[in-house]
Protein backbone atom coordinates (compact mmCIF):
# COMPACT_ATOMS: atom_id res chain seq x y z
CA UNK A 1 0.00 0.00 0.00
CA UNK A 2 1.69 3.37 -0.85
CA UNK A 3 1.74 5.72 2.01
CA UNK A 4 1.98 9.80 1.65
CA UNK A 5 5.07 11.43 -0.16
CA UNK A 6 7.70 11.97 2.05
CA UNK A 7 9.04 15.32 2.43
CA UNK A 8 12.53 15.00 2.57
CA UNK A 9 15.17 15.94 0.72
CA UNK A 10 16.52 12.35 0.06
CA UNK A 11 13.54 11.05 -0.92
CA UNK A 12 12.43 14.18 -2.88
CA UNK A 13 15.93 13.16 -5.06
CA UNK A 14 14.94 9.57 -5.12
CA UNK A 15 13.92 8.04 -9.19
CA UNK A 16 10.04 7.55 -8.94
CA UNK A 17 7.77 7.49 -5.90
CA UNK A 18 8.52 4.66 -3.45
CA UNK A 19 6.17 3.69 -1.29
CA UNK A 20 7.45 3.62 2.59
CA UNK A 21 7.98 0.03 2.55
CA UNK A 22 10.15 0.26 -0.38
CA UNK A 23 14.31 1.64 0.00
CA UNK A 24 15.32 4.18 -2.63
CA UNK A 25 18.33 4.94 -4.68
CA UNK A 26 19.48 6.98 -1.96
CA UNK A 27 18.18 6.14 0.91
CA UNK A 28 18.15 2.38 1.67
CA UNK A 29 16.12 3.00 4.83
CA UNK A 30 13.15 4.84 3.72
CA UNK A 31 11.43 1.48 3.89
CA UNK A 32 11.92 1.80 7.66
CA UNK A 33 10.96 5.03 8.79
CA UNK A 34 8.59 5.27 11.24
CA UNK A 35 5.08 6.86 9.55
CA UNK A 36 5.65 10.08 11.71
CA UNK A 37 9.18 10.81 9.96
CA UNK A 38 7.26 10.92 6.35
CA UNK A 39 5.30 13.97 7.71
CA UNK A 40 8.27 15.44 9.06
CA UNK A 41 8.84 18.73 6.71
CA UNK A 42 12.29 20.54 6.30
CA UNK A 43 11.12 24.04 7.24
CA UNK A 44 10.36 26.94 4.80
CA UNK A 45 12.59 29.58 7.10
CA UNK A 46 15.62 26.39 7.29
CA UNK A 47 15.26 25.82 3.82
CA UNK A 48 16.04 30.01 3.10
CA UNK A 49 19.13 30.21 5.95
CA UNK A 50 21.78 29.25 3.33
CA UNK A 51 20.27 32.18 1.32
CA UNK A 52 19.84 34.44 3.60
CA UNK A 53 22.84 34.60 5.62
CA UNK A 54 24.69 35.51 2.74
CA UNK A 55 25.79 38.96 3.33
CA UNK A 56 24.66 40.59 0.16
CA UNK A 57 21.29 39.48 1.27
CA UNK A 58 19.19 41.76 3.44
CA UNK A 59 17.48 38.77 5.26
CA UNK A 60 14.22 40.04 7.11
CA UNK A 61 13.38 36.58 7.15
CA UNK A 62 15.07 34.76 10.32
CA UNK A 63 13.61 35.81 13.89
CA UNK A 64 17.48 36.15 15.35
CA UNK A 65 18.14 38.51 18.32
CA UNK A 66 20.18 41.31 18.14
CA UNK A 67 22.96 39.97 19.91
CA UNK A 68 25.45 42.58 19.81
CA UNK A 69 23.52 44.81 22.10
CA UNK A 70 24.74 42.52 24.64
CA UNK A 71 27.80 43.23 26.93
CA UNK A 72 30.11 40.07 25.22
CA UNK A 73 32.87 40.78 27.03
CA UNK A 74 31.58 40.85 30.84
CA UNK A 75 29.43 37.47 29.78
CA UNK A 76 33.10 36.44 28.57
CA UNK A 77 34.65 36.75 31.45
CA UNK A 78 31.25 35.47 33.53
CA UNK A 79 32.00 32.01 31.57
CA UNK A 80 35.30 31.93 32.17
CA UNK A 81 34.93 32.31 35.99
CA UNK A 82 31.83 29.54 35.52
CA UNK A 83 34.65 26.56 34.46
CA UNK A 84 37.38 27.57 36.55
CA UNK A 85 35.35 28.18 40.13
CA UNK A 86 32.80 25.93 39.52
CA UNK A 87 33.96 23.60 36.60
CA UNK A 88 33.22 20.35 38.33
CA UNK A 89 29.28 21.46 38.54
CA UNK A 90 28.97 22.86 35.33
CA UNK A 91 30.30 20.31 33.66
CA UNK A 92 28.98 17.14 35.03
CA UNK A 93 25.27 15.79 34.66
CA UNK A 94 22.81 17.86 36.41
CA UNK A 95 18.87 17.34 37.35
CA UNK A 96 16.41 16.33 35.25
CA UNK A 97 14.09 18.81 36.06
CA UNK A 98 16.99 21.80 36.17
CA UNK A 99 18.85 23.36 38.49
CA UNK A 100 17.19 24.76 41.49
CA UNK A 101 18.85 28.26 41.38
CA UNK A 102 17.77 28.94 38.23
CA UNK A 103 14.28 27.45 38.87
CA UNK A 104 14.31 30.00 41.73
CA UNK A 105 15.28 33.39 39.67
CA UNK A 106 13.01 31.72 37.03
CA UNK A 107 10.22 33.29 39.83
CA UNK A 108 11.29 36.34 39.34
CA UNK A 109 11.10 36.47 35.43
CA UNK A 110 8.02 35.43 35.77
CA UNK A 111 6.52 37.64 38.66
CA UNK A 112 6.82 40.81 35.81
CA UNK A 113 3.61 38.96 34.12
CA UNK A 114 2.05 38.33 37.23
CA UNK A 115 2.87 34.14 37.92
CA UNK A 116 3.39 33.47 41.57
CA UNK A 117 4.70 29.49 41.10
CA UNK A 118 6.79 27.43 43.33
CA UNK A 119 10.35 26.37 42.38
CA UNK A 120 9.28 22.62 41.93
CA UNK A 121 6.64 24.17 39.30
CA UNK A 122 9.36 25.04 37.50
CA UNK A 123 11.00 22.19 34.61
CA UNK A 124 13.88 23.66 32.90
CA UNK A 125 14.55 22.44 29.37
CA UNK A 126 17.31 23.17 25.97
CA UNK A 127 15.05 26.38 24.74
CA UNK A 128 11.19 26.60 24.85
CA UNK A 129 11.06 24.49 21.43
CA UNK A 130 11.82 21.24 23.61
CA UNK A 131 9.26 22.52 26.03
CA UNK A 132 6.59 21.94 22.76
CA UNK A 133 7.91 18.65 22.18
CA UNK A 134 7.93 17.92 25.49
CA UNK A 135 4.02 18.31 26.16
CA UNK A 136 3.35 17.30 22.79
CA UNK A 137 4.89 13.94 23.91
CA UNK A 138 3.25 13.66 26.69
CA UNK A 139 -0.60 14.72 25.51
CA UNK A 140 -0.89 13.98 21.68
CA UNK A 141 -1.70 10.22 20.35
CA UNK A 142 -1.48 10.84 16.37
CA UNK A 143 -5.13 12.06 15.30
CA UNK A 144 -5.84 14.17 18.44
CA UNK A 145 -6.45 17.78 17.65
CA UNK A 146 -4.67 20.74 18.82
CA UNK A 147 -6.37 23.62 18.10
CA UNK A 148 -3.90 27.23 17.23
CA UNK A 149 -4.16 30.32 16.33
CA UNK A 150 -3.76 31.14 12.27
CA UNK A 151 -1.10 31.85 11.53
CA UNK A 152 0.83 29.56 14.64
CA UNK A 153 4.42 29.54 14.93
CA UNK A 154 5.83 27.44 12.28
CA UNK A 155 8.16 25.62 14.89
CA UNK A 156 5.44 24.82 16.72
CA UNK A 157 3.51 22.89 13.92
CA UNK A 158 6.61 21.34 12.95
CA UNK A 159 5.95 19.68 16.73
CA UNK A 160 2.62 19.14 16.17
CA UNK A 161 3.14 17.49 12.49
CA UNK A 162 6.09 15.18 13.80
CA UNK A 163 2.82 13.54 16.16
CA UNK A 164 1.26 13.08 13.98
CA UNK A 165 -1.97 15.40 15.56
CA UNK A 166 -4.00 17.56 13.45
CA UNK A 167 -3.39 20.60 13.66
CA UNK A 168 -7.30 22.96 13.50
CA UNK A 169 -6.54 26.78 12.86
CA UNK A 170 -8.96 29.50 14.54
CA UNK A 171 -8.53 32.95 13.16
CA UNK A 172 -7.16 35.97 14.91
CA UNK A 173 -7.42 39.65 14.55
CA UNK A 174 -5.77 42.56 15.80
CA UNK A 175 -6.55 41.99 19.25
CA UNK A 176 -5.66 38.46 19.17
CA UNK A 177 -7.31 34.93 19.02
CA UNK A 178 -11.25 35.69 18.55
CA UNK A 179 -13.26 34.33 21.23
CA UNK A 180 -16.42 33.92 19.53
CA UNK A 181 -14.36 32.14 16.64
CA UNK A 182 -12.63 29.77 19.35
CA UNK A 183 -15.77 28.86 20.72
CA UNK A 184 -17.74 27.81 17.46
CA UNK A 185 -14.35 25.88 16.45
CA UNK A 186 -14.73 23.74 20.03
CA UNK A 187 -18.30 23.35 19.46
CA UNK A 188 -18.12 22.10 16.00
CA UNK A 189 -15.04 20.01 17.21
CA UNK A 190 -17.46 18.35 19.86
CA UNK A 191 -20.55 17.74 18.13
CA UNK A 192 -18.10 15.44 15.43
CA UNK A 193 -16.76 13.41 18.76
CA UNK A 194 -13.11 14.56 18.08
CA UNK A 195 -10.95 14.88 20.70
CA UNK A 196 -9.19 18.58 21.30
CA UNK A 197 -5.96 17.92 23.40
CA UNK A 198 -5.01 21.47 23.80
CA UNK A 199 -5.06 25.06 22.73
CA UNK A 200 -1.69 26.02 21.52
CA UNK A 201 -1.04 30.18 21.99
CA UNK A 202 1.27 32.55 22.02
CA UNK A 203 -0.90 35.62 23.30
CA UNK A 204 2.06 38.45 23.55
CA UNK A 205 3.55 39.67 20.15
CA UNK A 206 2.60 36.59 18.66
CA UNK A 207 5.03 35.17 16.01
CA UNK A 208 4.36 35.82 13.22
CA UNK A 209 0.95 37.88 13.95
CA UNK A 210 2.40 40.55 15.52
CA UNK A 211 -0.62 41.01 17.44
CA UNK A 212 -1.56 40.48 21.37
CA UNK A 213 -4.61 38.87 22.90
CA UNK A 214 -6.06 42.01 24.69
CA UNK A 215 -6.64 41.98 28.32
CA UNK A 216 -10.05 41.79 28.02
CA UNK A 217 -10.34 38.79 26.04
CA UNK A 218 -7.85 36.58 28.26
CA UNK A 219 -10.38 35.45 30.78
CA UNK A 220 -13.03 34.48 27.87
CA UNK A 221 -10.27 32.60 26.30
CA UNK A 222 -9.89 30.80 29.46
CA UNK A 223 -13.29 30.40 30.19
CA UNK A 224 -14.34 28.76 26.63
CA UNK A 225 -11.47 26.05 27.66
CA UNK A 226 -12.08 25.60 30.74
CA UNK A 227 -16.08 24.95 29.52
CA UNK A 228 -14.57 22.45 26.69
CA UNK A 229 -11.87 21.06 28.90
CA UNK A 230 -9.31 21.78 26.91
CA UNK A 231 -5.88 22.44 28.28
CA UNK A 232 -4.35 25.50 27.33
CA UNK A 233 -0.46 26.05 26.40
CA UNK A 234 0.79 29.75 26.33
CA UNK A 235 3.94 30.11 24.73
CA UNK A 236 5.44 33.03 25.72
CA UNK A 237 9.50 34.64 24.54
CA UNK A 238 8.29 37.62 23.85
CA UNK A 239 5.85 39.06 26.85
CA UNK A 240 8.69 41.45 27.97
CA UNK A 241 9.74 42.77 24.78
CA UNK A 242 6.73 45.10 24.50
CA UNK A 243 7.79 49.22 23.47
CA UNK A 244 5.48 51.32 25.09
CA UNK A 245 3.30 48.74 27.14
CA UNK A 246 3.39 47.30 30.59
CA UNK A 247 3.41 43.45 30.60
CA UNK A 248 0.14 42.11 30.41
CA UNK A 249 -0.75 39.73 33.01
CA UNK A 250 -0.03 35.75 32.17
CA UNK A 251 -2.66 33.64 30.68
CA UNK A 252 -1.11 31.25 33.79
CA UNK A 253 -1.63 34.16 36.45
CA UNK A 254 -5.63 33.63 35.65
CA UNK A 255 -5.57 30.09 35.40
CA UNK A 256 -2.56 27.88 37.58
CA UNK A 257 -4.32 25.05 36.76
CA UNK A 258 -5.41 25.09 33.43
CA UNK A 259 -2.44 26.34 32.07
CA UNK A 260 1.19 25.09 30.74
CA UNK A 261 3.28 28.24 30.98
CA UNK A 262 6.41 28.11 28.42
CA UNK A 263 9.22 30.83 28.89
CA UNK A 264 12.46 31.33 27.17
CA UNK A 265 15.68 33.70 27.99
CA UNK A 266 15.86 33.04 23.94
CA UNK A 267 14.82 36.47 23.21
CA UNK A 268 15.65 38.50 26.86
CA UNK A 269 19.09 37.59 26.35
CA UNK A 270 20.53 35.10 24.21
CA UNK A 271 19.09 32.12 22.56
CA UNK A 272 22.60 30.24 22.37
CA UNK A 273 22.34 29.05 25.90
CA UNK A 274 19.46 27.23 24.70
CA UNK A 275 17.48 27.83 27.94
CA UNK A 276 14.09 27.65 28.78
CA UNK A 277 11.18 26.72 31.03
CA UNK A 278 8.08 25.15 31.08
CA UNK A 279 5.31 25.91 34.10
CA UNK A 280 2.66 23.24 34.40
CA UNK A 281 0.32 21.77 36.97
CA UNK A 282 1.72 19.26 38.82
CA UNK A 283 0.90 16.18 38.17
CA UNK A 284 1.70 17.27 34.57
CA UNK A 285 5.08 18.62 35.52
CA UNK A 286 6.00 14.81 36.79
CA UNK A 287 5.24 13.90 32.82
CA UNK A 288 7.35 16.67 31.69
CA UNK A 289 10.47 15.98 33.93
CA UNK A 290 9.96 12.20 33.44
CA UNK A 291 9.69 12.89 29.53
CA UNK A 292 12.70 15.50 29.37
CA UNK A 293 14.99 12.83 31.31
CA UNK A 294 13.90 10.18 28.40
CA UNK A 295 14.90 12.85 25.87
CA UNK A 296 18.02 14.55 27.31
CA UNK A 297 18.90 13.03 31.03
CA UNK A 298 19.15 16.69 31.84
CA UNK A 299 19.29 20.36 30.26
CA UNK A 300 23.18 21.82 30.37
CA UNK A 301 24.39 23.05 33.75
CA UNK A 302 26.88 25.34 32.21
CA UNK A 303 24.08 27.13 30.27
CA UNK A 304 22.40 26.77 33.49
CA UNK A 305 25.02 28.19 35.77
CA UNK A 306 25.41 31.42 33.29
CA UNK A 307 22.24 32.40 32.99
CA UNK A 308 21.67 31.87 36.81
CA UNK A 309 24.72 34.02 37.12
CA UNK A 310 23.76 36.64 34.71
CA UNK A 311 20.46 37.20 36.36
CA UNK A 312 21.89 37.44 39.93
CA UNK A 313 24.62 40.03 38.94
CA UNK A 314 23.69 41.61 35.33
CA UNK A 315 21.21 44.34 35.52
CA UNK A 316 19.02 42.08 33.02
CA UNK A 317 15.80 44.21 33.58
CA UNK A 318 18.00 46.93 31.99
CA UNK A 319 19.23 45.02 29.63
CA UNK A 320 15.87 44.04 28.66
CA UNK A 321 14.65 47.87 28.33
CA UNK A 322 17.78 48.41 25.96
CA UNK A 323 16.74 45.70 24.04
CA UNK A 324 13.24 47.20 23.44
CA UNK A 325 14.38 50.51 22.57
CA UNK A 326 16.34 49.08 19.64
CA UNK A 327 14.02 46.71 18.66
CA UNK A 328 11.17 49.73 18.61
CA UNK A 329 14.02 51.69 16.70
CA UNK A 330 14.11 48.70 14.10
CA UNK A 331 9.94 48.26 13.55
CA UNK A 332 9.94 52.23 13.60
CA UNK A 333 12.19 51.83 10.30
CA UNK A 334 10.29 48.98 9.04
CA UNK A 335 6.60 50.42 9.34
CA UNK A 336 7.86 53.89 7.44
CA UNK A 337 10.23 52.14 4.89
CA UNK A 338 6.78 49.65 4.11
CA UNK A 339 4.48 53.00 4.30
CA UNK A 340 6.92 54.95 1.76
CA UNK A 341 7.83 51.93 -0.68
CA UNK A 342 5.08 49.38 -0.54
CA UNK A 343 1.88 51.48 0.05
CA UNK A 344 -0.32 48.77 -1.86
CA UNK A 345 0.43 46.07 0.54
CA UNK A 346 -1.32 46.41 4.44
CA UNK A 347 -0.01 45.30 7.84
CA UNK A 348 0.10 45.56 11.49
CA UNK A 349 2.05 47.75 13.67
CA UNK A 350 3.55 45.35 16.44
CA UNK A 351 3.75 47.07 20.11
CA UNK A 352 6.79 44.61 20.49
CA UNK A 353 8.67 41.60 19.39
CA UNK A 354 10.14 41.44 16.27
CA UNK A 355 7.49 40.74 13.46
CA UNK A 356 5.75 42.18 11.47
CA UNK A 357 2.73 40.44 9.20
CA UNK A 358 2.10 42.19 5.68
CA UNK A 359 -0.87 40.97 3.41
CA UNK A 360 0.02 41.32 -0.20
CA UNK A 361 -1.08 42.96 -2.75
CA UNK A 362 -4.32 41.12 -4.05
CA UNK A 363 -3.10 38.48 -6.79
CA UNK A 364 0.33 38.16 -5.34
CA UNK A 365 1.41 35.29 -3.78
CA UNK A 366 4.51 35.15 -1.62
CA UNK A 367 5.76 31.74 -2.50
CA UNK A 368 6.19 32.10 -5.94
CA UNK A 369 7.21 35.15 -5.17
CA UNK A 370 10.53 33.93 -3.28
CA UNK A 371 12.92 33.11 -5.93
CA UNK A 372 12.41 36.73 -7.41
CA UNK A 373 12.82 39.07 -4.24
CA UNK A 374 16.17 36.40 -3.41
CA UNK A 375 17.41 37.38 -7.18
CA UNK A 376 16.87 40.67 -5.58
CA UNK A 377 19.07 40.41 -2.48
CA UNK A 378 16.24 39.78 0.13
CA UNK A 379 14.54 37.24 2.08
CA UNK A 380 11.34 36.87 4.15
CA UNK A 381 9.19 33.79 5.27
CA UNK A 382 6.01 32.87 3.27
CA UNK A 383 2.90 33.16 5.10
CA UNK A 384 2.58 29.75 4.18
CA UNK A 385 4.95 28.23 6.35
CA UNK A 386 2.53 29.25 9.11
CA UNK A 387 -0.56 27.40 8.24
CA UNK A 388 -0.94 23.53 8.87
CA UNK A 389 -2.06 23.36 5.19
CA UNK A 390 0.18 25.94 3.37
CA UNK A 391 -2.53 28.33 2.97
CA UNK A 392 -1.27 32.02 3.69
CA UNK A 393 0.19 33.26 0.74
CA UNK A 394 -1.20 36.23 0.10
CA UNK A 395 1.07 37.18 3.33
CA UNK A 396 4.62 37.05 4.28
CA UNK A 397 6.39 37.64 7.19
CA UNK A 398 9.02 40.49 8.25
CA UNK A 399 11.00 40.38 11.17
CA UNK A 400 12.97 43.94 12.23
CA UNK A 401 14.89 41.99 14.85
CA UNK A 402 18.38 41.83 13.56
CA UNK A 403 19.41 43.70 10.70
CA UNK A 404 20.00 47.53 11.50
CA UNK A 405 17.46 50.21 10.74
CA UNK A 406 19.69 51.18 7.80
CA UNK A 407 19.36 47.70 6.31
CA UNK A 408 15.84 47.14 7.37
CA UNK A 409 15.02 50.33 5.11
CA UNK A 410 17.17 48.74 2.00
CA UNK A 411 15.77 45.59 1.70
CA UNK A 412 11.83 46.97 1.81
CA UNK A 413 13.07 49.58 -0.49
CA UNK A 414 14.10 45.91 -2.68
CA UNK A 415 10.92 43.94 -1.44
CA UNK A 416 9.31 46.93 -3.11
CA UNK A 417 11.18 46.83 -6.91
CA UNK A 418 9.64 42.31 -6.26
CA UNK A 419 6.74 43.65 -5.17
CA UNK A 420 6.37 46.29 -8.25
CA UNK A 421 8.31 43.39 -10.70
CA UNK A 422 5.12 41.07 -9.96
CA UNK A 423 2.07 43.07 -10.00
CA UNK A 424 3.45 44.40 -13.78
CA UNK A 425 3.43 40.23 -14.88
N1 LIG B 1 7.93 29.79 20.52
C1 LIG B 1 7.92 30.85 19.70
C2 LIG B 1 6.64 31.56 19.48
C3 LIG B 1 9.09 31.27 19.06
O1 LIG B 1 9.05 32.33 18.26
C4 LIG B 1 10.28 30.55 19.29
C5 LIG B 1 11.59 30.93 18.61
N2 LIG B 1 11.52 31.58 17.44
C6 LIG B 1 10.26 29.46 20.15
C7 LIG B 1 9.06 29.10 20.77
C8 LIG B 1 11.47 28.63 20.45
O2 LIG B 1 12.40 29.38 21.16
P1 LIG B 1 13.61 28.77 21.98
O3 LIG B 1 13.63 27.30 21.77
O4 LIG B 1 14.82 29.45 21.45
O5 LIG B 1 13.33 29.12 23.41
Amino acid sequence: MAGPPCACQTCAMSDGTPTPREGTRLDPWYGSYAQRAHQMRASEIRALFAVASRPEVVSLAGGMPFIGGLPLEELGEMSRRIIVEHGEVALQYGSGQGDVTLREKILEVMALEGIVAHPDDVVVTTGSQQALDLVTTIFIDPGDVIVAEAPSYVGALGVFRAHEADVVHVPMDAHGLIPEALEQTLARLTAEGRRVKFLYTVPNFHNPGGVTLSLERRPQVLEICERYGVLVLEDNPYGLLGFDTEPLPSLRSMSPEGVIYLGSFSKTFAPGYRVGWAVAPHAVREKLVLASEAAILSPSNASQMAIATYLEHFDWQGQIKKFQVQYRERRDAMISALGEHIPEASWNVPDGGFYVWVRLPDGLDAKSMLPRAITARVAYVSGSAFYIDGSGTDHLRLSYCFPTPERIREGVRRLATVVDAELET
